[in-house]
């Protein structure tokens, strides 16, 4: 078992499953699923219970399976599946060939339906979800009985089929679960099990014409599977007691354990599936896979990786409360991951000329490179030089303010893997008074950086060769809210008014040649600039890089971290 790490304190979940492995569950039976309903693009907050699910499977030697949820069939869709099978696969787990759809046992739920129906435990129902809603009383008041609910049980067996085989009108009638309509749990109060709904089913078809609910399917999908532990987030919690009464009513093989944790909440980003397909049903955002978009597709797109995800999942840990968790620590676990893995490369956002006077004309010269200084392995590249080249116009001050390292009038600067430059003076247009080229002079004798006389220069600034460099599109990428809790939105409000205008600008820079032929996907320190990776679309004609996060971490800086 991996997780016995005496440094590693267990969470409550660990805890329990190790308490039950301690109690003699066998570690190769503990079982798991992730059940995602295929109604959306999965997003972090799914990251967080798919790492927790498939996780905790990995570390006890147990199995994890991936099943689709799929008991709603007017708002899911192929499309979702495949996307969710992509994404789980994408951050790391592997659910082998233990892929399952609640579809595959609408059979033997209609079975076990017909079981508690026998046994006098369950009715068929004709009051209209409103009138149901009406008997079912408050939490300070008991709900009424329905005036069906004691039908026998061969009028119930017969209107339950009639049901299924399609001989009533769409929300004429459900199957009720006969519990106790004063129970102080309201979830208990006769809860459906089956509505009738005529809706083509993307796996099924229009083999059937009543669906199971979520209470009445889950217990059940997670019963056939063999799942020992059903972990869930907490607004199942109050589900719990139905959950086990359906079980204990059923002879089933196997009664699931389920445990709920709190889910994940990330300031600034909305996690609603609704509320997400909002955004993209109303082209507030490209699509699914919009990098400003939480979904696991976005974030790919935006060049978030899967290790630091996973970082990111075990930092915040699993509790029993709501909380919100800070953005910061996401980005704080990508760039540390991407510090380990991002190639170093050299990128002009918004370029001001420099030519360098005692430059050979025609001349090129081919720099070497490091291309990770934190990864050795990741070896070195030739950055090509000559006379003209670009800098940024930030680096560059005519009259510098205190503490200035950069270049100046009269002041010395390194070129990253270069030579040292002095400016020499400046040409502007006469009209603007703009800054048009920046003259210096190279010391030729410092090549790579290195002064021969020990002269100490503080600054170091990236550059590319004005004949070499190539243009590209820049994405730059901002929070998609201007709040920290979109969702609060006052009377009358939309979680839509608070989203940022500026989430969005898109650019032009010059970047060094070996960036032409980078591949879709592909990551990138532009040095002292940020974390960029190569979009989808990004093709050696037109190169895109998205802006994945800038250098600066305000994570640290943050007042009562960890
Ligand atoms: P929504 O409420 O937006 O429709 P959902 O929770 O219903 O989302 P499912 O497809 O049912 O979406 O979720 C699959 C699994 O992921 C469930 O076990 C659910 O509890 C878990 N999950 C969903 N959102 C989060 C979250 N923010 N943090 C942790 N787990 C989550
Ligand atoms: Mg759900």
């Amino acid at each position: 078992m991996k997780c016995e790490n005496d440094e590693k304190k267990l969470d409550f979940i660990r805890n329990i499953v190790a308490q039950d492995v301690e109690a003699g569950l066998d570690m190769a039976k503990i079982h798991t699923r992730f059940p995602p309903e295929p109604n959306g693009f999965l997003h972090i907050g799914h990251a967080k219970a798919i790492c927790v699910d498939f996780g905790i499977a990995e570390e006890f030697g147990g199995k994890c399976n991936l099943r689709f949820d799929d008991t709603n069939p007017s708002k899911e869709d192929v499309k979702y599946v495949e996307s969710i099978m992509r994404d789980v696969k994408w951050l790391g787990f592997d659910w082998e060939d233990r892929l399952y759809y609640a579809s595959d046992f609408f059979g033997k739920m209609f079975e076990y339906a017909v079981q508690l129906i026998k046994k006098g435990k369950a009715y068929v129902c004709d009051l209209t979800a409103e009138e149901i809603r009406e008997h079912r009383g408050t939490l300070t008041t008991p709900g009424k009985d329905s005036p069906c609910r004691n039908r026998s049980v061969e009028e119930n067996l017969r209107l339950f089929h009639d049901m299924r085989d399609g001989k009533l009108p769409e929300g004429s009638k459900t199957l009720r679960a006969k519990i106790d309509m004063a129970h102080t749990n309201i979830t208990m109060r006769d809860p459906v099990m089956y509505r009738i709904l005529f809706a083509m089913h993307h796996r099924t078809g229009d083999k059937w014409c009543i669906y199971p609910t979520y209470d009445w399917a889950h217990g059940l999908e997670d019963s056939i599977e063999g799942i020992t532990h059903s972990i869930c987030t907490l607004e199942f919690e109050i589900h719990r007691p139905l959950y086990d009464w359906f079980l204990d009513e059923l002879e089933v093989e196997c009664h699931p354990r389920q445990i709920e944790f709190a889910r994940l909440n990330l300031t600034y980003t909305v996690m609603s599936k609704r509320k997400l397909l909002e955004l993209v049903e109303g082209k507030f955002v490209e699509g699914w896979d919009d990098p400003r978009l939480p979904t696991l597709a976005g974030m790919r797109r935006r060049g978030h990786t899967p290790e630091a995800i996973r970082k990111f999942c075990e930092t915040v840990g699993i509790t029993k409360y709501d909380s919100l968790t800070d953005i910061a620590l996401l980005e704080h676990c990508l760039r540390e991951d991407l510090n380990k893995r991002a190639k170093r490369v050299m990128a002009v956002m918004k370029p001001v000329k420099v030519v360098i006077a005692n430059y050979p004309e025609n001349d090129t010269e081919e720099l070497d490179a490091i291309n990770n200084p934190e990864d050795e392995s990741a070896g070195k590249r030739k950055v090509p030089f000559s006379k003209i080249l670009y800098i940024e116009q930030d680096d560059f001050k005519e009259i510098p303010p205190p503490k200035y390292h950069r270049l100046s009038p009269g002041t010395e600067v390194r070129l990253r893997y270069a030579y040292i430059i002095k400016c020499t003076g400046v040409i502007k247009n006469p009209a603007t008074g703009e800054i048009i080229e920046v003259i210096c002079e190279y010391d030729p004798m410092t090549r790579g950086g290195n002064t021969a006389d020990g002269r100490k220069i503080k600054g170091t600034i990236h550059w590319v060769s004005a004949k070499h460099a190539e243009k590209a599109e820049i994405r730059l990428y901002d929070k998609l809210f201007n709040t920290e809790s979109p969702d609060e939105v006052p009377a009358g409000g939309d979680f839509k008014d608070n989203l940022n205008p500026n989430s969005l600008e898109i650019a032009e820079a010059l970047v060094e040649p070996s960036l032409k032929n980078s591949a879709p996907g592909e990551i990138f320190q532009f040095e002292r600039v940020g974390y960029f990776c190569a979009d989808h679309d990004s093709t050696k004609e037109k190169p895109i890089f998205n802006r994945t996060v800038s250098l600066k971490d305000s994570w640290n800086k943050l007042p009562g971290k960890n």
